[in-house]
This record gives structure tokens, C-alpha cells and sequence, in this order.
């Protein structure tokens, strides 16, 4: 049996052991100077005015949403093709999900279902770059701009992803990631916002912090204030001398990303009934995932018995996502159900994340792409 082949997979090397080897010894573990050197480090990456790191890309995406001011009555549209958390996350403000539905090629937000789901209650749009496509952030930025709407994008997939050659990070109101092991890099739990407005970093920053604020001029140095009811959601020293470390690597990373899928674009086209995702013309993809969508008619094959014959030759892959508004919490608490997003839910029946990770060998690539011709030619 060949070694097992997961669809993702992190990388840690000396230089990240050295890294976090020299936080351990110093006097700070956390709130130190290693926060601050992340933070202006993705910035910096990002284009962005201000970075604040948070404990992991939930707790992110819940400061995202409350510094935008978004709370009860609040509805805020949102994909369904997601991992729960970016829903969860209005749900933690009391604001109101309201799912619209993706566009068939890419599974990215379609800003027509976007305006089909507008209400005078509509705050905000949370958007996804989904396996690591920007996000149509023009089409989304003209209708929040014409209702007066806060964007904030969950970027959790796509750190290193470009429009017309800006960054994600740059184009949203508020941008979130994660640095969970599976993403482009890992701080083993850790996440981040970023965001132009200085006051929406500042809230941010309170936010993590338990609502303190600390610079109050002529009062003694350990005054502070509770202004609001925060959180602790503060990620460590030790957690981002890593994260530091991981971003060195990151244009590495994704060229490499970029190259695998190149390759299996070239690779899988001979195969009938297996189409990888569209490509939005003016984006650089990072490639967080590469997704597949097997048409079961022309290729004979269910995706769930490629997804099991796959596992049998070692070959790991994944579904991304069940869509959110399927959940039983969802169906439960927001009434949400079948027919609410057809485009997601019929893509849900096809789509199958095949491995993809910079360290993957072209031997590893021809063994997924193979063992694909064979499942799908018996
Ligand atoms: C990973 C991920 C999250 C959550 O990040 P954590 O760091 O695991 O909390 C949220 N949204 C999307 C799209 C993700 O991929």
C-alpha cells in the first residue's frame, strides 16, 4: 500500500523551530514584541493599513463582525458554500445570516443573489474567497456602496490571493484569516484581521483585549478602562514568531500551489466528467484547496464511490462544504432549508477537494490524477 496521501498538509522547518525556540527563552510568551512583528509582517503582505492577530480564524471573524457594529436586526448576507464558522460568527453578535446563493463556475458569492436578498435591514456583506479566489470585490463593493453596507471578507482561504493585482486584505472593509494548520500558514491555532480604518483596528484591538483600553495620558501605568464587554481572544508571542517565520515562506508556497494546479488543469482535462472550478479572469488564485466537481452521469461514478476508491489507493481527499444553511442548528433556529441555494446544493452533490499542498511531488500528483482515469474509466 503507498503511503497515505492527504489533500492538505502543513510544513515546519528549522527556521520556524529556531523561531519559536527563541520566543520560549525570552521574557515575553505573550503580548510581546513577536505580536506586533506578525501583525506589521501581514500588513505589510496584505496591503493593509493595520493587522490585529486574534487566537485562531473564528474568533476573527466574531471581531470582524462586531467591530463593524453589526448586532441585533443586523442581516448580513452571506455564502453558503463555507465552513459554518463564517455564519457562526453573526449568529455570536445576535446579527441575522441571510444565506444568497454562489455562482455555478467558481462557487464564489454571485452579487446578483446578493441583490436579490437586500432588505432595508441588510448591514453587511460577508463574503468568501472559497479554495482561495478572490471574490468578485468589485461587483460586491458597487452594492455595498449603493446601500451603504460593510464588507468584510473571510479570506481564511485565500492569504497571497490578488484582484487585478490587489491583495486580499486590501479590498474589504475588514479581512479575516486563519492560521490553522490546513491553511496557507499556520501558526497551529492563530488568525487575523486586517483593515484601512484606524478605528475599526482599534476596535478590534479592544475587542480582543476583554473591551480595555490602556492609553489614558497622566493616569499611572497600570490604569486601564473597561469600555465595552470583550473578549480574551489574544494569540501569543510563541504563535506568531512562528507565523513570522511561515510568512518568509508563503511566495514559495504558492507558486508552488500555483504549478500543481497548472498541472492538473493540464492533466485532468482528458478525463470526461471531471471539471476543476473556474478561474475569474484579473485574479491570481492562491490555491488553498483545488476543488473538482465530477458529473456522475458522464463519468458513471458517484462522487462519494470516487471519493471511497480514492481512499483505498491512499489518496485523501475532502468535501468543502456541506453548505451551511443544510446544518440541522441552521434548519433549526434560522428555518433555513433545501431550495434556498439550489447553485450550492447542486454543486454540494459533486465537488471533491483532491490533494494539494506545495511539498506534493509530481509523483504524488500523477498517483491522484491516475488513479482518477481509472476510477472514472471502468
Ligand atoms: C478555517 C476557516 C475558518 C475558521 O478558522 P479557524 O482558525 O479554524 O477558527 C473560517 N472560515 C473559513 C472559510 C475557513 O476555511
Amino acid at each position: 500500500m503507498p503511503e497515505f496521501l492527504p489533500y492538505g498538509r502543513q510544513a515546519i522547518d528549522a527556521a520556524d523551530i529556531a523561531a519559536v525556540e527563541e520566543v520560549l527563552r525570552s521574557d515575553w510568551l505573550t503580548t510581546g514584541p513577536q505580536v506586533e512583528a506578525f501583525e506589521d509582517a501581514v500588513a505589510a503582505y496584505t496591503q493593509a493599513e493595520h493587522a490585529v492577530a486574534v487566537a485562531n480564524g473564528t474568533a476573527a471573524l466574531h471581531a470582524a463582525v462586531h467591530a463593524a457594529g453589526l448586532g441585533p436586526g443586523d442581516e448580513v448576507i452571506v455564502p453558503p458554500m463555507t465552513f459554518a464558522a463564517t455564519a457562526n460568527a453573526v449568529l455570536y453578535e445576535d446579527a441575522v445570516p441571510v444565506f444568497a446563493d454562489v455562482d455555478p463556475d467558481t462557487l464564489l458569492l454571485d452579487p446578483d443573489a446578493v441583490e436579490r436578498k437586500l432588505t432595508d435591514d441588510t448591514a453587511a456583506i460577508l463574503t468568501v474567497d472559497y479554495a482561495g479566489q478572490p471574490s468578485d470585490y468589485k461587483g460586491l463593493s458597487e452594492i455595498a456602496e449603493d446601500h451603504d453596507l460593510t464588507v468584510i471578507a473571510d479570506g481564511c482561504h485565500a492569504l497571497g490571493a490578488t484582484d487585478r493585482g490587489r491583495p486580499v486584505g486590501s479590498m474589504a472593509d475588514l479581512t479575516v484569516f486563519s492560521f490553522h494548520p490546513v491553511k496557507h500558514i499556520t501558526t497551529a491555532e492563530g488568525g487575523m484581521v486586517t483593515t484601512d480604518d484606524p478605528d475599526l483596528a482599534d476596535a478590534l484591538a479592544r475587542f480582543r483585549d476583554h473591551g480595555r483600553t490602556t492609553d489614558h495620558p497622566g493616569k499611572p501605568d497600570w490604569y486601564y478602562k473597561i469600555v465595552e464587554l470583550g473578549r480574551n481572544l489574544r494569540l501569543s508571542d510563541v504563535a506568531c514568531a512562528l507565523g513570522t517565520s511561515q510568512l518568509d515562506k508563503l511566495p514559495g508556497w504558492l507558486k508552488a500551489r500555483r504549478d500543481l494546479a497548472g498541472t492538473y488543469r493540464r492533466r485532468l482535462r482528458p478525463i470526461g466528467g471531471i471539471e476543476p472550478l473556474a478561474v475569474r479572469s484579473d485574479v491570481d488564485h492562491a490555491y488553498h484547496l483545488f476543488v473538482i466537481r465530477i458529473d456522475g452521469e458522464t463519468t458513471g461514478v458517484h462522487r462519494d464511490e470516487i471519493h471511497d476508491e480514492l481512499q483505498e489507493r491512499s489518496i485523501g481527499t475532502n468535501v468543502h462544504y456541506i453548505p451551511v444553511h443544510l446544518h440541522p442548528y441552521y434548519r433549526e433556529t434560522l428555518d433555513t432549508g433545501l431550495g434556498d441555494c439550489p447553485v450550492a446544493e447542486a454543486a454540494y452533490d459533486e465537488i471533491l477537494s483532491i490533494p494539494l499542498f506545495p511539498q506534493m511531488s509530481p509523483d504524488d500528483l500523477d498517483r491522484v490524477v491516475d488513479a482518477l482515469d481509472e476510477i472514472v474509466h471502468v
